[in-house]
Protein backbone atom coordinates (compact mmCIF):
# COMPACT_ATOMS: atom_id res chain seq x y z
CA UNK A 1 0.00 0.00 0.00
CA UNK A 2 1.45 3.07 -0.94
CA UNK A 3 0.58 5.80 1.95
CA UNK A 4 1.86 9.23 1.44
CA UNK A 5 3.06 10.56 5.44
CA UNK A 6 1.59 9.61 8.16
CA UNK A 7 -2.39 8.36 7.56
CA UNK A 8 -4.91 9.32 10.33
CA UNK A 9 -8.32 6.99 11.14
CA UNK A 10 -11.04 7.23 13.94
CA UNK A 11 -10.45 4.55 17.07
CA UNK A 12 -13.20 2.91 16.05
CA UNK A 13 -11.54 2.23 12.34
CA UNK A 14 -8.39 0.43 14.05
CA UNK A 15 -9.75 -2.77 12.33
CA UNK A 16 -10.73 -1.67 8.90
CA UNK A 17 -8.57 -1.78 5.88
CA UNK A 18 -7.13 2.13 5.36
CA UNK A 19 -7.13 3.21 2.24
CA UNK A 20 -5.93 6.25 0.92
CA UNK A 21 -7.72 8.06 -1.86
CA UNK A 22 -6.95 11.59 -1.19
CA UNK A 23 -3.97 13.03 0.17
CA UNK A 24 -4.38 15.68 3.01
CA UNK A 25 -7.27 17.83 3.69
CA UNK A 26 -9.19 19.89 0.99
CA UNK A 27 -9.76 22.64 3.70
CA UNK A 28 -6.66 22.44 5.50
CA UNK A 29 -7.57 25.71 7.66
CA UNK A 30 -8.42 25.08 11.05
CA UNK A 31 -6.07 26.42 13.69
CA UNK A 32 -6.09 23.96 16.16
CA UNK A 33 -5.47 21.03 13.93
CA UNK A 34 -1.81 19.95 12.74
CA UNK A 35 -2.58 16.60 10.74
CA UNK A 36 -2.21 17.77 7.31
CA UNK A 37 -0.44 21.19 7.69
CA UNK A 38 2.83 19.34 5.63
CA UNK A 39 0.62 17.74 3.20
CA UNK A 40 -0.77 19.58 -0.13
CA UNK A 41 -4.18 18.33 -1.08
CA UNK A 42 -5.09 16.20 -3.99
CA UNK A 43 -7.50 13.35 -5.12
CA UNK A 44 -5.37 10.02 -6.09
CA UNK A 45 -5.64 8.84 -9.48
CA UNK A 46 -8.28 5.58 -9.67
CA UNK A 47 -5.07 3.75 -11.40
CA UNK A 48 -2.80 4.87 -7.98
CA UNK A 49 -6.09 3.71 -6.08
CA UNK A 50 -6.54 0.71 -8.16
CA UNK A 51 -3.02 -0.49 -7.57
CA UNK A 52 -3.76 -0.38 -3.68
CA UNK A 53 -7.10 -2.20 -4.32
CA UNK A 54 -5.50 -5.16 -6.18
CA UNK A 55 -2.69 -5.40 -3.54
CA UNK A 56 -4.78 -5.34 -0.80
CA UNK A 57 -7.27 -7.43 -2.27
CA UNK A 58 -4.90 -10.31 -3.57
CA UNK A 59 -3.23 -10.67 0.30
CA UNK A 60 -6.26 -9.81 2.44
CA UNK A 61 -9.39 -10.65 0.49
CA UNK A 62 -11.13 -11.09 3.87
CA UNK A 63 -11.90 -7.46 5.24
CA UNK A 64 -15.45 -6.84 6.42
CA UNK A 65 -14.13 -2.97 7.10
CA UNK A 66 -12.83 -0.65 5.24
CA UNK A 67 -12.11 3.22 5.65
CA UNK A 68 -10.78 6.27 3.57
CA UNK A 69 -8.18 8.14 4.60
CA UNK A 70 -7.43 11.17 4.26
CA UNK A 71 -9.17 14.24 5.63
CA UNK A 72 -12.64 14.88 3.74
CA UNK A 73 -12.36 11.97 1.29
CA UNK A 74 -15.57 12.99 0.79
CA UNK A 75 -15.09 16.06 -1.00
CA UNK A 76 -13.78 13.54 -4.21
CA UNK A 77 -16.19 14.12 -6.73
CA UNK A 78 -19.54 11.45 -7.01
CA UNK A 79 -18.24 9.99 -10.50
CA UNK A 80 -14.90 9.41 -9.07
CA UNK A 81 -16.16 7.84 -5.82
CA UNK A 82 -18.49 5.94 -7.42
CA UNK A 83 -16.04 3.89 -9.90
CA UNK A 84 -13.61 3.32 -6.63
CA UNK A 85 -16.87 1.63 -4.53
CA UNK A 86 -17.51 -0.22 -7.45
CA UNK A 87 -14.31 -1.72 -7.56
CA UNK A 88 -13.83 -2.32 -4.45
CA UNK A 89 -16.95 -3.91 -3.55
CA UNK A 90 -15.82 -6.55 -6.93
CA UNK A 91 -12.54 -7.34 -5.18
CA UNK A 92 -13.72 -7.49 -1.51
CA UNK A 93 -16.71 -10.12 -1.81
CA UNK A 94 -17.48 -9.75 1.81
CA UNK A 95 -17.08 -5.85 2.72
CA UNK A 96 -20.20 -5.26 5.33
CA UNK A 97 -19.25 -1.10 5.66
CA UNK A 98 -17.29 1.47 4.31
CA UNK A 99 -15.91 4.77 6.51
CA UNK A 100 -15.22 7.83 5.40
CA UNK A 101 -14.47 11.14 6.94
CA UNK A 102 -16.02 14.28 5.37
CA UNK A 103 -16.51 18.00 6.49
CA UNK A 104 -19.39 19.86 6.20
CA UNK A 105 -18.53 21.44 3.10
CA UNK A 106 -18.23 18.41 1.62
CA UNK A 107 -20.90 16.67 2.39
CA UNK A 108 -23.23 19.73 0.92
CA UNK A 109 -21.75 19.62 -2.18
CA UNK A 110 -23.44 15.99 -2.70
CA UNK A 111 -27.33 15.87 -2.73
CA UNK A 112 -29.58 13.34 -0.15
CA UNK A 113 -29.55 10.97 -3.43
CA UNK A 114 -26.04 10.98 -4.31
CA UNK A 115 -25.50 10.48 -0.53
CA UNK A 116 -27.83 7.56 -1.14
CA UNK A 117 -26.46 5.95 -3.73
CA UNK A 118 -22.85 6.03 -1.43
CA UNK A 119 -24.80 4.21 1.14
CA UNK A 120 -26.31 1.36 -2.16
CA UNK A 121 -22.31 1.17 -2.28
CA UNK A 122 -21.42 0.46 1.07
CA UNK A 123 -20.55 4.04 2.89
CA UNK A 124 -22.09 3.29 6.14
CA UNK A 125 -20.40 5.79 8.32
CA UNK A 126 -19.21 9.46 7.72
CA UNK A 127 -17.09 11.11 10.10
CA UNK A 128 -17.88 14.92 10.73
CA UNK A 129 -15.47 17.49 13.07
CA UNK A 130 -18.18 19.40 14.76
CA UNK A 131 -15.82 21.10 17.35
CA UNK A 132 -18.15 23.71 18.49
CA UNK A 133 -21.91 25.21 18.24
CA UNK A 134 -20.97 28.38 19.23
CA UNK A 135 -21.01 30.50 15.99
CA UNK A 136 -17.73 32.87 17.23
CA UNK A 137 -15.20 29.82 17.73
CA UNK A 138 -16.56 28.04 14.25
CA UNK A 139 -15.30 31.48 12.89
CA UNK A 140 -12.36 31.78 15.32
CA UNK A 141 -10.85 28.40 14.26
CA UNK A 142 -11.40 28.91 10.66
CA UNK A 143 -13.76 25.90 10.32
CA UNK A 144 -14.72 27.31 7.42
CA UNK A 145 -18.62 26.57 7.82
CA UNK A 146 -21.15 28.27 10.15
CA UNK A 147 -23.79 26.66 12.87
CA UNK A 148 -26.75 26.30 10.21
CA UNK A 149 -24.53 24.71 7.42
CA UNK A 150 -22.84 22.11 9.90
CA UNK A 151 -26.54 21.56 11.11
CA UNK A 152 -27.57 21.19 7.50
CA UNK A 153 -24.65 18.65 6.60
CA UNK A 154 -25.33 16.64 9.77
CA UNK A 155 -28.60 16.32 8.98
CA UNK A 156 -28.27 15.16 5.21
CA UNK A 157 -26.32 12.68 6.35
CA UNK A 158 -28.82 11.16 8.59
CA UNK A 159 -31.45 11.59 6.04
CA UNK A 160 -29.47 9.61 3.25
CA UNK A 161 -29.47 6.92 6.17
CA UNK A 162 -25.75 6.54 6.51
CA UNK A 163 -24.81 6.82 10.71
CA UNK A 164 -23.51 9.91 11.56
CA UNK A 165 -20.44 10.09 13.82
CA UNK A 166 -19.15 13.12 14.75
CA UNK A 167 -16.48 14.94 17.34
CA UNK A 168 -16.43 17.78 19.67
CA UNK A 169 -13.69 19.62 21.28
CA UNK A 170 -13.49 20.45 24.70
CA UNK A 171 -11.10 23.31 25.41
CA UNK A 172 -11.64 24.87 21.67
CA UNK A 173 -13.26 28.46 22.91
CA UNK A 174 -10.56 28.79 25.25
CA UNK A 175 -11.06 30.11 28.92
CA UNK A 176 -13.36 33.00 27.64
CA UNK A 177 -16.08 31.29 26.04
CA UNK A 178 -16.03 28.00 27.73
CA UNK A 179 -19.24 27.77 29.14
CA UNK A 180 -20.87 29.47 25.79
CA UNK A 181 -19.39 26.67 23.56
CA UNK A 182 -20.08 24.12 25.56
CA UNK A 183 -23.89 25.18 25.72
CA UNK A 184 -24.26 25.66 22.26
CA UNK A 185 -22.26 22.36 21.46
CA UNK A 186 -25.07 21.20 23.32
CA UNK A 187 -27.74 22.82 21.22
CA UNK A 188 -26.02 21.75 17.87
CA UNK A 189 -26.03 18.00 18.91
CA UNK A 190 -29.77 18.16 20.22
CA UNK A 191 -30.25 20.07 16.25
CA UNK A 192 -27.92 17.20 14.45
CA UNK A 193 -29.27 14.06 16.33
CA UNK A 194 -25.61 11.92 15.55
CA UNK A 195 -25.87 8.37 16.09
CA UNK A 196 -22.16 8.93 17.62
CA UNK A 197 -20.20 12.14 19.91
CA UNK A 198 -16.68 11.74 19.91
CA UNK A 199 -15.62 14.67 22.73
CA UNK A 200 -11.79 15.04 22.57
CA UNK A 201 -10.06 17.54 24.56
CA UNK A 202 -7.90 20.39 22.67
CA UNK A 203 -4.21 19.81 22.65
CA UNK A 204 -2.14 22.28 21.57
CA UNK A 205 0.31 20.75 19.08
CA UNK A 206 3.25 23.24 17.82
CA UNK A 207 2.13 22.47 14.04
CA UNK A 208 -1.01 23.98 14.65
CA UNK A 209 -1.14 27.67 14.00
CA UNK A 210 -2.82 28.33 17.53
CA UNK A 211 0.10 27.41 19.39
CA UNK A 212 1.79 30.23 18.40
CA UNK A 213 -1.24 32.20 19.24
CA UNK A 214 -1.31 30.68 23.03
CA UNK A 215 2.21 31.39 23.11
CA UNK A 216 1.35 35.36 22.79
CA UNK A 217 -0.84 34.91 25.71
CA UNK A 218 -4.61 35.52 23.25
CA UNK A 219 -5.72 32.06 23.95
CA UNK A 220 -5.61 30.10 27.10
CA UNK A 221 -6.90 26.85 27.69
CA UNK A 222 -9.45 25.94 30.32
CA UNK A 223 -8.09 23.64 32.98
CA UNK A 224 -8.76 20.15 33.75
CA UNK A 225 -11.58 20.38 35.72
CA UNK A 226 -13.31 23.91 33.80
CA UNK A 227 -12.93 20.90 31.07
CA UNK A 228 -14.75 18.55 32.95
CA UNK A 229 -17.65 21.24 33.80
CA UNK A 230 -17.69 21.79 29.89
CA UNK A 231 -18.35 17.72 29.25
CA UNK A 232 -20.88 17.51 31.52
CA UNK A 233 -23.06 20.88 30.20
CA UNK A 234 -22.77 19.43 26.50
CA UNK A 235 -24.33 16.00 28.30
CA UNK A 236 -26.63 17.62 30.59
CA UNK A 237 -28.00 20.28 28.22
CA UNK A 238 -28.13 17.64 24.85
CA UNK A 239 -31.34 15.92 24.23
CA UNK A 240 -30.04 12.77 22.07
CA UNK A 241 -32.54 10.47 21.38
CA UNK A 242 -30.31 7.21 20.95
CA UNK A 243 -26.67 8.41 20.72
CA UNK A 244 -23.43 6.63 21.69
CA UNK A 245 -21.75 9.51 23.04
CA UNK A 246 -17.90 8.87 24.70
CA UNK A 247 -15.15 10.70 25.95
CA UNK A 248 -12.24 7.52 26.49
CA UNK A 249 -10.15 9.34 23.72
CA UNK A 250 -6.74 9.56 25.03
CA UNK A 251 -7.00 13.11 25.05
CA UNK A 252 -9.29 13.35 27.83
CA UNK A 253 -9.17 13.87 31.84
CA UNK A 254 -11.73 11.51 31.75
CA UNK A 255 -12.87 8.68 30.10
CA UNK A 256 -16.78 7.95 29.94
CA UNK A 257 -18.80 6.15 27.63
CA UNK A 258 -22.78 6.91 27.85
CA UNK A 259 -25.65 5.53 26.17
CA UNK A 260 -27.92 8.71 25.33
CA UNK A 261 -30.60 9.16 27.20
CA UNK A 262 -30.15 5.75 28.59
CA UNK A 263 -27.30 6.20 30.87
CA UNK A 264 -27.33 10.42 30.85
CA UNK A 265 -27.74 10.86 34.95
CA UNK A 266 -25.27 8.15 35.49
CA UNK A 267 -22.78 9.93 33.52
CA UNK A 268 -23.79 13.22 35.16
CA UNK A 269 -23.19 11.68 38.41
CA UNK A 270 -19.65 10.38 37.54
CA UNK A 271 -18.98 13.72 36.29
CA UNK A 272 -20.12 15.28 39.19
CA UNK A 273 -18.16 12.90 41.97
CA UNK A 274 -14.98 13.85 39.99
CA UNK A 275 -15.88 17.75 39.95
CA UNK A 276 -16.98 17.69 43.71
CA UNK A 277 -13.70 16.00 45.02
CA UNK A 278 -11.05 18.17 43.41
CA UNK A 279 -9.03 15.13 43.14
CA UNK A 280 -6.71 15.25 40.22
CA UNK A 281 -5.87 11.77 40.88
CA UNK A 282 -8.89 10.99 39.25
CA UNK A 283 -8.34 12.15 35.82
CA UNK A 284 -6.20 11.03 33.39
CA UNK A 285 -2.40 12.12 33.73
CA UNK A 286 -0.79 14.43 31.59
CA UNK A 287 1.99 12.10 30.52
CA UNK A 288 -0.57 9.79 29.45
CA UNK A 289 -2.80 12.40 27.12
CA UNK A 290 -1.93 11.92 23.30
CA UNK A 291 -3.65 12.53 19.96
S1 LIG B 1 -9.99 19.73 11.43
FE1 LIG B 1 -10.69 18.54 9.65
S2 LIG B 1 -11.39 20.11 8.18
FE2 LIG B 1 -10.12 21.18 9.69
S3 LIG B 1 -8.05 21.19 8.81
FE3 LIG B 1 -8.16 19.38 10.14
S4 LIG B 1 -8.78 17.71 8.79
FE4 LIG B 1 -9.21 19.62 7.70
Amino acid sequence: MKYEGVVIRPPSEAHSLILQVTVGCSHNKCIFCPAYKAKRFRIKSFNEIKEDIDEASTYTPHYRRIFFADGDALIIPQPRLLETLHYLNQKFPKLQRIGIYGNAKSVLRKSIDELKELKAHKIGIIYLGIESGDEETLKYIHKGVNYEKMVEAGRRVKAAGIKLSVTVLLGIAGIERSMIHAKETAKILTDIQPDYVGALTLMIIPEAPLCQIVESGKFTLPSPFELLKELRTMIAESDLHSCLFFSNHASNYLPIRSRLPKDKDSSLKLIDEVLSSGNESMLRPEYLRAL
